[in-house]
């Protein structure tokens, strides 16, 4: 089933990580509307629920903190991991991609979050 994905090119694999890459500052920016949002009341966005779900978890997501682990994020090839679960909860969810069809373009998704990524075009 997976054999093209275990034969992923290094060019191809670089893409991917570049995409991701692209991805950090992205869901930084996410974080901080929940922030906003959660701190304003309007708790039932996707990104406060998200907020709501870290400080349960423990792990109070600020603005400081969701930056610092937007700069840190740095996915390596067979370890690309989640851009979302490392920016709102600090975790190293790993990613699996789906490779692209004529309908839509390689994403790669997170089981945990339910993020998904673009990793094939630009
Ligand atoms: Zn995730």
């Amino acid at each position: 089933m997976n054999t093209r994905s275990t034969l992923v090119d290094r060019a191809h694999a670089d893409k991917r990580l570049a995409a991701l890459l692209k991805q950090a500052p992205i869901e930084f920016a996410r974080a901080v509307y929940g922030i906003n949002d959660y701190a304003s009341g309007r708790t039932d966005t996707m990104a406060a629920r998200e907020v709501v779900r870290a400080q349960r978890q423990g792990m109070p997501l600020t603005e400081e903190r969701a930056e610092q682990r937007a700069r840190a994020y740095l996915p390596t090839v067979g370890q690309e991991h989640c851009p979302r679960c490392w920016v709102v909860y600090g975790h190293k969810t790993p990613l699996r991609f789906r490779e692209a069809d004529e309908e839509r373009p390689e994403v790669a998704a997170c089981q945990i979050c339910g993020a998904e990524y673009a990793t094939s075009s630009d």
